[in-house]
């Protein structure tokens, strides 16, 4: 029976969201659905509000979520009821391109639920990163659903699914930062602060936070940075070469998604260091870089989708280190609020107020 549940709808342009009766429909073939405990409020959730992302309105927001499967469809096997899961946006499909390449984590035909979630009268809604999540309950694929140690709190484990994931994967799985590297990262948001403590897991030396707000560089210093620099007042280039021996990063990742931050991480590195850019541009954006410098300074350019993570192999593995007290996740937590305080959320992220507000439902 198709159930009728709670969920934050973004009806039109610019609108502020509005929680609205939903209906569910019970999980087709291959599909999950999935009982919501806690969904993290992303820059992307205001994003698809703001029109930025498509004009495909009503959407259902929220991705960063953890929650149990509360039934399965036909042919799921990977996950049953009363499993205790994060919620990607990359279920892999195994049989594109990519994935008999043996790269999963790039897989160009993710999968999502087949079936619409629709409003009470009909309308079918778009649910943002294929999840939809500030709700009761939502239909998923099912390879969308990755369980983890339950032992993990919903409203921290949830934070995996999209921007911290992100950030962490930025530093170990695109810039491979290895022991003893030195890494800056520019911009201290969620996923910055995230790719600051994927390269302290991985080892780095020396940690860099860049940023042009203070309080940002005060809560870096909780995710290992070991210097922090507001780029508002020095010169972040001269600067971070100054902290390397005149040399410049092994691995400088831009996390803010703007040409000015981007060149800086560009001048920002070592010869045959890597650049990463896991901020996300607009389509307007333009880069003016000297071309023989591109090929001068040698080593990679490198963009960072999703982390470059693979679900199945990080999720878990991320949380086992959260569990021993290596991985920082609850200082990501800014505080926790109801399905009702999504709008409101918005604006203290828009003022750079929180990390993170998470939906506890
Ligand atoms: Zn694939
Ligand atoms: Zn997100």
């Amino acid at each position: 029976m198709p159930q009728e549940v709670r969920g934050v709808i973004a009806k039109a342009k610019g609108e502020p969201v509005s929680v609205e009766t939903i209906i569910v429909p019970d999980p087709g073939p291959g599909e999950a659905v999935v009982e919501i405990k806690a969904c993290g409020v992303c820059h992307t959730d205001l994003h698809y509000r703001e029109g930025g992302i498509n004009d495909e309105f009503p959407f259902l927001l929220g991705h960063e979520a953890a929650g149990i499967v509360e039934s399965v469809g036909d042919g799921v096997t990977d996950v049953a009821p009363g499993d205790y899961v994060i919620l990607n946006w990359r279920a892999v499909c195994g049989s594109c391109r990519s994935c008999l390449k043996g790269k999963p984590q790039y897989c160009f035909a993710t999968h999502n639920a087949t079936q619409k979630m629709t409003l009470a009268d009909g309308t079918e809604l778009s649910p943002a990163l294929g999840i939809g999540a500030f709700c009761d309950k939502t239909l998923v694929a099912a390879g969308q659903c990755t369980k983890v140690d339950p032992a993990a709190k919903p409203e921290v484990a949830g934070l995996l699914g999209c921007g911290v994931m992100a950030g962490i994967g930025a530093a170990m799985n695109t810039g491979e930062v290895g022991r003893g590297d030195s890494v800056a990262v520019f911009g201290c948001g969620g996923v910055g602060n995230a790719a600051l403590e994927g390269a302290r897991l991985a080892g780095a030396s020396i940690i860099i936070a860049v940023d042009i707000d203070d309080q940002k560089l005060e809560w870096a210093k909780n995710f290992g940075a070991t210097h922090t620099i507001n780029s508002s007042k020095e010169d972040a280039v001269e600067k971070i070469r100054e902290l390397t021996g005149g040399n410049g990063v092994d691995v400088a990742i831009e996390a803010v998604g703007l040409p000015k931050t981007y060149e800086q991480a560009f001048y920002a590195r070592d010869l045959a260091g890597t650049v990463v850019l896991v901020g996300v541009p607009n389509p307007e954006m333009r880069v003016e870089l000297p071309f023989i410098e591109i090929f001068g300074r040698g080593g990679s350019l490198k963009s960072s989708w999703y982390g470059d993570c693979l679900p199945s192999r990080d999720f878990p593995m991320l949380i086992d280190l959260y569990l021993q007290g290596r991985l920082n996740l609850d200082g990501f937590v800014s505080e926790t609020i109801g399905i009702d305080g999504v709008e409101e959320a918005f604006h203290k992220m828009e003022r750079g107020e929180v990390l993170r507000s998470v939906v506890v439902m």
